[in-house]
């Protein structure tokens, strides 16, 4: 008998053949397997029915750890016994299904690990050993099929030790395409700043003594540059944030291991197994209560992102410092994708870092680490990147329709969505100018290439003055499709929607900001929704947002706004005029523009809320990174008690007053603690919102709530409103898949266009 056999999913680049290969000799078949361009893996085989319904059941049931198996078809006919033996053959371009695709990048594995220690092994201290079930792939391949030549590990010809290996049937390198050994594969160089090499036997250790040491170091990484930095002494922290512009952002640390992740943090189950996962993203961790790394890591917050080894290029850095970690931050010029060029890297960080350790092997797809947070088991995505990308979700909603979400603004991503599967590319970051819009056409494209699929509909965001909408039209054109405009937190909403496959939903959507159909700034929603419509059933206190943006970045703007119906807001801002970049003459424009009502941008953000009172509790006044006053409110209230116990005041029966808690906070400011009143403030929004929620679902007879948008992030709020929700015998969901915040929103967008249209 013959069967033609194809499998569609994750089936290059994680040794799909050579199991392919195991199976079919396994059970004495013959014939061949190949990879194809489109990304199936195409298998012929001739034998014995029984032996052939052996192999097929193995395939179904034993796959390799790292594949994912969408569809299998079978087609049987006669046996020709054109065949000798089992082979597997030259990969064919050959283009005809949609939707395969290649794995993301997998940290290395505890084999390689062992032999990069050994020092009997050919790969004794080689940085860059990988084999079939570890190492790059999404950030080395340029185009299916995932053959050598296809990638940019096509510039280091195999030494005939490394390809007696590949070939070899019974060995781990069998048909790895990354393979390579100290003799034939990419090198290593520490240089100084302007380029000059560094003569030493191992840069890469010498590299770590020199971050040990409070020198500032760029290294070259699988999907870009890292800029690394001591973590106990805060000299070069500091001189990092000077050079970097960024005064407060937290910066990323990766420590040696997970033993010493626990001297300075607290790591649940959970979160220690996904720090080791093939993933190995950045978790948000809880500083412990002797947390002895230096401050400046994660100024004022209760977290810190860590994340553990992933190369061995990485787990060399640490062998001869005592350092439990180096700060790693992405090397990305302001508001400009991270480095992955080695000429860019001088000229571009260049000035900012004392040395740079770099590798002759080009980065094909730049990809920035995930970011990770866990309310208690629950993962709460933030950033989905590396190790994840290109990896689609698979949704339980399908589609009829392949269309394509270009993102909003902030934390932008792209989604391809085919079927139930959201290929969501890799993080782009905020599509604010040219570099960061061409970074996203360029993923754009690739991802199109690698599943090969035609877009049918592209959607976007409803604000008309979005670099990303302007990019829609332009696709439009190119893929000759429709362009839709989608509302922000109608997209959040469709997300957890096709998470959970559910057809209607209650949800609220708390975030800083999303073009509302009124064209105003909304934030704190709480709507109906389907896959095809929405209906705003409330909101928070709209709010005058004064000088615009001005209110984000200064959130005493804010502050003043929510308490201008209750006190004197020009002697309050005058008593802190020394907070306002220009002091008392802003002050006195500030409460004159609110007094006349002259403000055309009013906001029911509940980013905005938060801002105003992490201001009014002298927590923070300048917003230095996104969501800086909120974060650090959050932190405030660690530990802190609901002294208030404030009633939700809502006005008619479905606007939650911002303006009375702002109010209630600033009198009780005399008597109580700070963390007392930042929680009992979370508190209050959070039972209001829930409050309205509920009512409303009740009158709609809807039983889920569901809960999202990037204030999800804050556990405190997301718990309480989860505690509410259950005493009512209700349900909440939140996202576990696909991030909450605007990295989710091309994906919600590709999901309603989809259903849009016919
Ligand atoms: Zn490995
Ligand atoms: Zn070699
Ligand atoms: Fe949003």
């Amino acid at each position: 008998m013959r069967a033609e056999v194809r499998v569609s999913g994750i089936v290059q680049g994680i040794g799909f053949r050579p199991f392919i290969y195991r199976i079919a000799t396994k059970y004495g078949l013959v014939g061949y397997v190949r990879n194809r361009g489109d990304g199936l893996v195409e298998i012929v085989i001739e034998g014995r029915k029984n032996r052939i319904e052996g192999f097929l059941k193995e395939l179904r049931h034993k796959p390799p750890p790292l594949a994912r198996i969408y569809k299998i078809t079978t087609k049987y006919s006669e046996e020709t016994g054109e065949f000798k033996n089992f082979r597997i053959i030259k990969s064919s371009g050959r283009l005809e299904f949609s939707g395969s695709i290649i794995p993301p990048d997998i940290a290395i594995c505890d084999e390689c690990l062992r032999e990069l220690r050994d020092p009997k092994n050919r790969r004794y201290n080689y940085f860059f050993i990988t084999c079939t079930n570890c190492g790059p792939r999404y950030t080395i391949i340029e185009r299916l099929p995932y053959d050598r030549p296809n990638t940019t590990m096509r510039e280091f010809p195999m030494c005939q030790k490394c390809s007696i290996e590949y070939r070899d049937p019974a060995n781990r390198r069998f048909h790895a395409q990354t393979i390579a050994c100290k003799d034939c594969g990419p090198r290593v160089y520490l240089t100084t700043n302007d380029g000059e090499i560094i003569e030493c036997n191992d840069p890469i250790r010498e590299a770590g003594r020199l971050i040990e040491e409070g020198y500032i170091v760029a290294i070259k990484g699988n999907g870009g540059f890292h800029v690394a930095t001591a973590t106990t002494i805060s000299e070069p922290i500091a001189r990092l944030r000077r050079v970097k512009h960024r005064a407060q952002k937290p910066f990323a640390i990766m420590a040696r291991d997970l033993e010493a992740v626990k001297t300075f943090a607290d790591v649940s189950k959970w979160e220690a197994e996904l720090l080791k996962s093939y993933i190995r993203p950045i978790v948000l961790l809880k500083k412990s209560e002797d947390y002895y790394l230096s401050e400046l890591i994660s100024p004022r917050l209760h977290t810190i992102g860590v994340m553990l080894p992933y190369t061995g290029l990485h787990v060399m850095l640490f062998d001869w410092v005592k350092e439990p970690a180096f700060v790693m931050t992405s090397a990305n010029p302001p508001n400009e994708p991270i480095v992955i060029d080695n000429d860019e890297a001088y000229r571009r960080l260049g000035r900012d870092v004392d040395y740079i350790l770099l590798h002759n092997r080009r980065i094909a797809q730049r990809c920035d680490d995930s970011v990770v947070r866990l309310h208690g088991k629950d993962p709460v995505i933030i950033r989905r990147s590396r190790g994840y990308a290109p990896e689609p979700i698979r949704l339980k909603i399908p589609s009829k329709k392949c269309s394509l979400g270009v993102g909003a603004e902030l934390m932008v991503t792209a989604c391809l969505l085919l079927d139930n599967k959201a290929f969501a590319s890799q993080h782009i970051g905020d599509v604010e100018n040219i570099e960061t819009l061409n970074f996203l056409r360029e993923a754009i494209n690739h991802l199109v290439r690698l599943t090969n699929s035609r877009v049918e509909v592209i959607a976007h965001d409803l604000h008309p003055r979005c670099n990303t909408t302007r990019l829609a039209k332009e696709l439009s054109e190119k893929f000759n499709c429709p362009a839709i405009p989608i509302q922000h937190h109608h997209a959040h909403l469709a997300c957890i929607m096709a998470e959970y496959g559910l057809d209607e939903i209650v949800g609220i959507v708390c975030d800083g900001f999303g073009y509302g159909l009124d064209g105003q700034a909304w934030g704190g929603e709480i709507l109906y929704c389907n896959l095809t419509e929405f209906k705003r059933l409330g909101y928070l206190q709209p709010q005058p947002m004064v000088g615009g943006d001005l209110a984000t970045i200064y959130p005493l703007r804010m502050a003043a706004a929510l308490l201008s119906k209750s006190i004197d807001v020009e002697e309050w801002l005058i008593s802190r005029s020394n907070l306002l970049p220009h002091g008392e003459i802003e002050a006195h424009l500030i409460a004159k523009q609110i007094k006349d009502g002259k403000v055309p941008i009013w906001t029911t953000s509940c980013g905005r809320v938060l801002d105003a009172i992490s201001a009014i509790l002298g927590i923070c006044h300048e917003r230095t990174y996104e969501g800086e006053p909120a974060m650090k409110l959050e932190s405030a209230a660690i530990g802190g008690r609901n002294i208030l116990k404030l009633e939700p005041k809502i006005i008619g029966d479905n606007i939650l007053d911002t303006s009375f808690l702002a109010t209630r906070i600033l009198e009780a400011q005399k008597n109580h603690k700070i963390a007392d009143l930042a929680y009992s403030a979370q508190t209050y929004i959070a039972n209001g919102l829930a409050k309205i929620a509920i009512q409303k679902a009740e009158e709609l007879n809807i039983r889920t709530i569901a809960f999202t948008g990037g204030v999800a992030y804050n556990q405190h709020i997301t718990e309480t409103i989860r505690e509410a929700v259950e005493r009512n015998g209700m349900k909440l969901i939140t996202q576990r898949l696909i991030p909450p915040g605007d990295g989710g929103i091309s994906i919600g967008q590709s999901i309603i266009a989809a259903k849009l249209i016919k």
